[in-house]
């Protein structure tokens, strides 16, 4: 064994070299020890499943899901959220019922 290859290179190094990352001396070493060759390979391996993955068209109920979800939590989705449930409301139902009462009074006042 030489000294390049018991010194191994950090596997954040390595996984930089699988990426694509150009290097001499990481490659020098790669084609001497079978240990980082090998880590290399399946990095190689790991990142073309993920691009194969990135290429796939996303389906359009998992896009809504997707959709939703992100909705959630904005005050848009409060609002329809009110608007679905606004008879839930006490405060609401009394205001309603004001503004219903004052109505029909104007009504009975102006009919006069
Ligand atoms: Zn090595």
């Amino acid at each position: 064994m030489s000294d390049t290859v018991q010194k191994h290179p950090s596997e954040e190094e390595l996984i930089q070299y699988a990426l694509g990352q150009e290097c001499g001396e990481l490659e020098e070493h790669i084609t001497t020890c079978s240990q980082c060759y090998e880590f290399v390979e399946e990095m190689r391996i790991v990142k073309a499943a993920f691009s194969h993955i990135d290429e796939q068209p996303v389906s359009g109920s998992v896009r809504n899901k997707i959709f939703e979800s992100i909705k959630k939590d904005t005050s848009l989705s409060k609002i329809s959220h009110f608007i679905q449930h606004w008879y839930t409301y006490p405060f609401f139902i009394g205001l309603l019922t004001i503004f219903w009462v004052l109505f029909l009074y104007f009504i009975y006042i102006f009919s006069q």
